[in-house]
């Protein structure tokens, strides 16, 4: 049987935490830094699409704290993340969703004996699966690629497929990995690996700007089952 990978980008892609990274991450740069008013700086860089390495260095940098500072205490940024991001979420938040279609979708997949699905995200491992806890989603994955693997997302995409191949015990060729993602980061990256884009917005990042960055899809949402399965080269029969 030939097997098809299909990598799921999480924030924006899988679910929506409202906020919860974010606010995590400015709780651990006033811990660790002890920054007061983390939040203006913050609010100037864009997360979408970006990994966590990458995140903390821009509210590292707008805040005004120096890069070597940041590299002595990365660690200890991350430790603090971690654990503020697990306490937002073992707090119930009635703004936080899975997005539109992702279930069903999901379902779909996993049902199928010819599709493998993994992480393909900017989060670290850790942070993802916290992410995913309370929709129950992490099953659906048992493994990926993460930005405590590589702080670059295009690595991280080729280290996901990696994984994933390994863990099916097959060699699975560029041409049927598919990423799901909704930033034209996720494009980039699965572009730079030669695998299928399929992009669906989120709303935090503009159509026009996913349709610049040419996937080889752009759909509304994953609402639509027939008109994803098709984006992903799925045909309607397991
Ligand atoms: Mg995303």
């Amino acid at each position: 049987m030939r097997l098809r990978l299909v990598l799921f980008d999480l924030d924006g892609t899988l679910v929506d935490c409202a906020g919860a990274g974010r606010r995590s991450l400015e709780a651990a740069f006033r811990s660790v830094l002890g920054i007061d008013g983390i939040e203006a700086p913050s609010r100037k860089v864009r997360f979408e699409g970006k990994t966590d390495p990458w995140i903390i260095r821009d509210i590292a940098r707008e805040a005004g704290v120096p890069p070597e500072r940041i590299e002595e205490t990365e660690g200890r940024i991350r430790k603090a993340y971690l654990a503020a991001l697990r306490e937002e979420m073992a707090r119930p938040d009635p703004r936080r969703r899975v997005m539109p279609g992702v279930r069903e979708l999901l379902d779909v997949l996993r049902g199928r004996p010819d599709v493998r699905l993994g992480l393909l995200t900017g989060n670290l491992e850790e942070g993802a699966r916290l992410k995913l806890a309370p929709f129950g989603l992490n099953p659906h994955f048992p493994t990926g690629g993460f930005s405590s693997d590589a702080p670059d997302r295009r690595e991280i995409a080729r280290i996901a497929r990696e994984r994933v191949s390994r863990l099916a015990h097959a060699s699975v060729p560029a041409e049927r990995v598919a990423v799901v993602g909704d930033t034209e980061l996720d494009v980039d990256c699965a572009r730079a690996n030669g695998f299928r884009a399929i992009a669906v917005p989120s709303g935090w990042v503009p159509r026009e700007r996913l349709e610049e960055a040419r996937p080889d899809a752009l759909l509304d949402s994953l609402g639509d089952l027939e008109a994803a399965l098709r984006a992903l080269e799925i045909d309607g029969a397991a």
